[in-house]
């Protein structure tokens, strides 16, 4: 048997009439880019996700830069962030002139709201919090921090569509909300795709006239701004794709509660786990064990293909060599790093998969 990490075709086989007859009503009536089809989605997109504004935008990084711009975040300032996410995260911050300032994770490998009190400096203008693998950080701790110190609050959706934390959904937590909807991401389109959600009206008109080119009506260029706009064809295939998702996310959670139950008490496992008070909509399933590298081997010998996220914690990657930090600054996410493993998981998985998978380890563990 083959298992890949994810499945991209299945959910266009699934579907495959609803989404080429949405894809050929864009190329029908021209709206390449903006339009009917990317207002139906900002729109739908807001109103099933429960917030007052969804700006659409080229990419899930964009939408993070967008924000730090139009909360005035540049040149002198640090932002709070994670040690253990995709490098989209604190690029974004020094795109802007900002600095990173990353602290370390907790077990659940989020964003350790202590460490974040202790990082709060006079120059910190905003917190990046990333609900890393589609599970929520705790956000009631961040925001009572970020509210002491009178500083921004940017919520990293890219991998948790729909996750909650204390039953609010992520993104309508802090000041901001960014979304990535790459392929591979919960809710993805078939190409580059990203959106910002807020309940700041201003807010929310600035980035979307930052977004494109400082302006709201043509030609009427307040600004500058950027070219980060959603093409047509993307929104509409997010169109239909938003139907499913609360399907999609309920099957994941049943594939992570399969491999929770089954793999309690094999080898040195240890399974995810949920933080009190959040919800997981598992974007990624991460084991962690000593025999990492060795039981990758041993799975992918045997046609399992099994992930990392992310090899190395951000602050000790070479991009921030200049930072001059180690791994001692990060024990958490160091000890993480060589432990983590990421197991395939897509609603689509079947029980015959899931099984596949789930005695393969068991037989690495027996075996060795
Ligand atoms: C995917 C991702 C992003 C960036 O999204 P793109 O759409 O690829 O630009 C940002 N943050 C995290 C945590 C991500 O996983």
């Amino acid at each position: 048997m083959r298992i890949p990490l994810v499945d991209l075709g299945a959910q266009y086989r699934a579907h495959k009439s609803e989404f080429d007859h949405a894809i050929q009503q864009v190329i029908d009536s021209c709206a390449f880019i903006g339009g009917a089809p990317v207002e139906e989605f900002e729109k739908s997109f807001a109103s099933v996700y429960g917030v007052r504004n969804c700006i659409p935008c080229a990419n899930g990084t964009d939408a993070i830069y967008i924000a730090l711009r139009m909360l005035g975040v540049g040149e002198g300032h640090e932002v709070i962030t994670t040690a253990s996410s995709w490098i989209a995260t604190s690029e974004s911050i020094s795109e802007t002139g900002a600095r990173p300032v990353f602290v370390d994770v907790d077990r659940y490998h989020l964003i350790d709201p202590d460490r974040v009190a202790a990082a709060v400096s006079p120059r910190t203008r905003a917190i990046i919090p990333v609900h890393l693998y589609g599970q929520a950080a705790d956000m009631r701790q961040i925001m009572s921090v970020a509210k002491e110190n009178g500083v921004w609050v940017i919520e990293d959706c890219a991998q948790a569509h729909f996750a909650e934390d204390s039953g609010q959904r992520v993104g309508t937590i802090g000041d901001v909300g960014t979304f990535s909807f790459y392929p591979g991401k919960n809710l993805g389109a078939w190409g580059d795709a990203g959106a910002l959600v807020t309940n700041n009206d201003d807010l929310a008109l600035s980035c979307r006239k930052y977004a494109n080119h400082g302006s709201l009506r043509k030609h009427d260029h307040e600004i500058e701004g950027i070219n980060s706009r959603l093409d047509g064809i993307q929104a509409a295939i997010l169109s239909v794709k938003l139907k499913f998702i609360d399907e999609w996310t309920a099957a994941r959670r049943h594939v992570a509660n399969f491999y929770d139950e089954s793999l309690e008490n094999v080898g040195d496992i240890e399974t995810p786990g949920v933080r009190s008070g959040a919800t997981h909509v598992y974007h990624v399933y991460a084991i962690e064990t000593a025999h990492r590298d060795a039981l990758k081997r041993f799975m992918e010998e045997r046609g399992i293909m099994v992930g990392i996220h992310y090899p190395t914690p951000l602050p000790l990657l070479p991009a921030y060599r200049h930072l001059g930090l180690t791994s001692e600054n990060f024990p958490q996410a160091a000890r993480q790093q060589s432990r983590i493993l990421s197991l395939p998981i897509y609603p689509e998985m079947t029980a015959d998969q899931m099984q596949y998978v789930v005695d393969t380890i068991r037989e690495y563990f027996v075996s060795r």
